[in-house]
Order: structure tokens, then sequence, then C-alpha cells
């Protein structure tokens, strides 16, 4: 083997290697790139609902307008399942967020710049309230879901629905106790997606309305308020009330409709 032969193929070998180098090195500033991680948060957001909980099992429903007393509101991701109703309130932050369960106000910091924003636990507890009352849910059947999205870095210790990149699909994963039959879920999407929201929420309105007004006419009339029968003035019989009077209702055992004696005195 003379040298020049030598020299020779170690520069094939080398050139070959470079057909595998090359793309390595560009891939690797690429993603080192803000640009990539950017398009990765964006990404990530996106797509890991769908990535990485099965949609056979959670419907994910993007941009909810929910009504509120003074117009609409938006939520941007729920998600549906046996588990329960996730109500994700996603924020795109970076930098140090600080903030407490508790707190009004957290507070982000991105080098000395700090800022304020509302409490996000607040913000979302107000929609699953709301979403709560339309859909009939208990406590049970219903999450609140905090997604911090971005390069954010939590300085102080959050509850453990508040998240951080895919940490929102760990914590709806941990849901594992069935909460809702397949029809239950099967209704609430529906419900939902036809966005009969605010439909149900102005007859809801109305009806509370309503019954304010005929529960007031009652009183004024010593009326029963559950039932609207005649009231007539009883007496407990046992236990430490014994002796006092009441207004009962004329429809007991039926209606079980109280009033408090010294209450009605005045409309009389
Ligand atoms: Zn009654």
């Amino acid at each position: 083997m003379n040298v020049s032969y030598f020299i020779t193929s170690l520069l094939d070998q080398l050139m070959a290697q470079m057909v595998y180098i090359l793309p390595v090195l560009v891939l690797v500033t690429l993603f080192k790139s803000r640009w990539f991680k950017g398009k990765l948060g964006e990404f990530l957001v996106n797509t890991s609902a769908k990535l990485r909980l099965d949609d056979k099992i959670y419907h994910l429903i993007k941009n909810v307008t929910l009504p509120t007393e003074d117009g609409t509101t938006q939520i941007d991701h729920i998600i549906v399942s046996i588990y329960g109703v996730f109500v994700i309130e996603t924020k795109n932050m970076k930098g140090w967020i600080f903030g407490g369960k508790d707190q009004r106000t957290w507070t982000q910091k991105i080098f000395k710049e700090s800022h304020k924003f509302q409490n996000p636990l607040f913000q979302n507890y107000k929609h699953t309230q709301t979403l709560k009352e339309l859909l009939q849910l208990n406590d049970q059947q219903i999450h609140s879901v905090i997604a911090f999205m971005g390069e954010a870095t939590f300085k102080t210790e959050m509850p453990e629905n508040v998240t951080q990149g895919g940490g929102y699909v760990r914590y709806i994963k941990s849901k594992i106790t069935p909460v809702l039959t397949e029809s239950e879920v099967k209704a609430i999407i529906e419900k939902i997606e036809q966005g009969r929201l605010i439909s149900s929420w102005k007859t809801d309105r109305a009806h509370v309305a309503h019954l304010n007004e005929k529960s007031a006419e009652r009183m004024n009339q010593n009326l029963c308020p559950k039932c609207g029968a005649v009231m007539v003035l009883r007496e407990v019989k046992k236990g430490e009330n014994a002796g006092k009077q009441f207004w009962g209702c004329t429809g007991y055992p039926r209606c079980r409709g109280v009033r408090e004696y010294y209450d009605s005195i005045s409309t009389q």
C-alpha cells in the first residue's frame, strides 16, 4: 500500500462520513435556534393533547363561548371524558412565575422586569363554575387545569392543577376514577358543540328570576314557599326546639315546606 493510496482512501472515508455528519450539524444548529424552540412550543400546545391523550377517551373542544353576567367569555380548551370535564386555561408566558393558590395576583419576572397578572386559578374558577351550572355537574365531575406554555419556570410551589409544558396531560391522566357515563359524555359534548350553553343560561336566569318572584309573592301571602299551599301554625314536638311554633305546609307529609313563626308575624 503506497502513501498516496492511503491518503486517498482516508479522504474518501472522511467524505463518506461528512455525508452523515453534515445533516446532523445542521439539525443540531436548527434545534438550538430560538425559532425552533418557539415552533416546538407551539407544536406542543397544538398537538400534545392529540398525541398523548387517546382521542377515543378524551374529546377536545376548542374555543367555547360561555355566557357571563355582562356578556360572554371564551374558554380555550375543554376536554370531556368519563374521568370528568377538564377546563384548561393556557398561559403563554416565559420567565419566572411567582404565585399562590389564594393570591389575587401572580407575578411574572423576566430579568429585572416584573409584571402582575390575575391568578389564573381565579380566572378559571369562573369558567368552571359557569360550566358546572350549565351542564349540571358536581365538583367531582369538573376539573380546573392551568397550563403554562413557553419557557416559564415556577419559583413558588404550585398546586398540582397548575402545570407547565406537557404537565397538564400528566394531570389529566392522573384522574382515573370514572365520574361520567359514556352517554353523559356524549350529551355534554353535544351541548357544548351545538352552542346551546348561552341559550340554556338565559333560560336558567329567567327561571331563577321567576322562582324568586314567585317565592316573594308567597312570602307576602304566607303561603308555602315550596308549593304555594296554605300554611298552618304548628308546634315542634321533640328536640331542643320543642314547644316552639312554626308555619307548616298543609300539604304535609307530601310537602315539607316550613316557615319560622316570627318571620311571618309582620306580614299578617
Ligand atoms: Zn308546601
